[in-house]
């Protein structure tokens, strides 16, 4: 007979680009039953409704005019072409452009504006009191949700995280270099890691994985291992059980 766990209700996970996130996060959603938001996707959205209507995205007040504009829809994917959700801004399907290498170049500008920080947080917010999540992002539990039943850091090593990123890319059909998906997640390393807002952090009470040499599955192992013995788990925070 399986044993039975309390889990907690919001489950944060944050990391540099391409430390296995968005793999876990959905693993770990789907086992547990929760939704699962990549909050990146937010910030990808207004990059390409920004891109597409040819606004200059150095410029930090039409930005977040836009952003403050901007409708975003997380839903089911509509289409089957690998994608993990399908994301309407302003009723305009922008999924197929969300990691495009304009976007790419252009993503992490877009998300040191705190207008824009302000606007998308206040949704991650809204979706993270109705509990049972798995968030994804950079300033989850440090900002996002600063009292999250358990946070989770993923990294990895820069080499290890560019040949996921080139592998991914080169199976979705995307044109890919290796040297140049290294230096743009270089680049973007640097400007998460010191604009001046909500800057990519280990929060304090993060339980930190290296995912360099460990598959999807191991290292959905070693948080169900974690949860099992409720390391960072705070009990008011619980909702549900699990069957392990
Ligand atoms: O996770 P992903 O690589 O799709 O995120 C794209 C960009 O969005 C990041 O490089 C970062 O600049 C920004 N981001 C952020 N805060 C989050 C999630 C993403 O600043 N919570």
């Amino acid at each position: 007979m399986g044993s039975k766990l309390t889990i907690p209700s919001t489950i944060t996970i944050d990391g540099p680009a391409s430390s296995g996130k968005s793999t876990i996060g959905q693993m770990l959603a789907q086992h547990l039953d929760y939704l699962y938001l990549d909050t990146g996707c937010l910030y990808r959205a207004v990059t390409v409704v920004s891109l597409r209507r040819g606004k200059p995205v150095d410029q930090e007040k039409t930005i977040s005019n836009l952003a403050a504009n901007i409708t975003i829809d997380i839903k089911q994917p509509t289409v089957e072409d690998g994608r993990q959700y399908t994301v309407i801004a302003n009723e305009e399907d922008v999924t197929s452009d969300l990691r495009t290498p304009e976007v790419d170049a252009s993503v992490s500008i877009v998300s040191t504006y705190s207008g824009v920080r302000q606007i998308l947080t206040k949704q991650m917010r809204t979706i993270g009191q109705r509990g049972r999540v798995v968030m994804v992002g950079r300033d989850i539990g440090t900002i996002v949700l600063p009292n999250a039943g358990m946070k989770l850091y993923l990294d990895a090593s820069l080499s290890a995280r560019a040949l996921r990123r080139h592998n991914e890319n080169l199976r979705q059909g995307l044109d890919s270099r290796y040297k140049e998906v290294l230096c743009n997640l270089k680049n973007r390393d640097l400007t998460d890691s010191h604009r001046d807002y909500a800057p990519l952090r280990i929060a304090p009470d993060a339980h930190i994985i290296d995912t360099t040499r460990m598959s999807p599955d191991d290292v959905l192992a070693e948080i169900m291992s974690l949860l099992s013995t409720e390391i960072n788990c705070k009990t008011d925070d619980s909702v549900g059980t699990v069957h392990v």
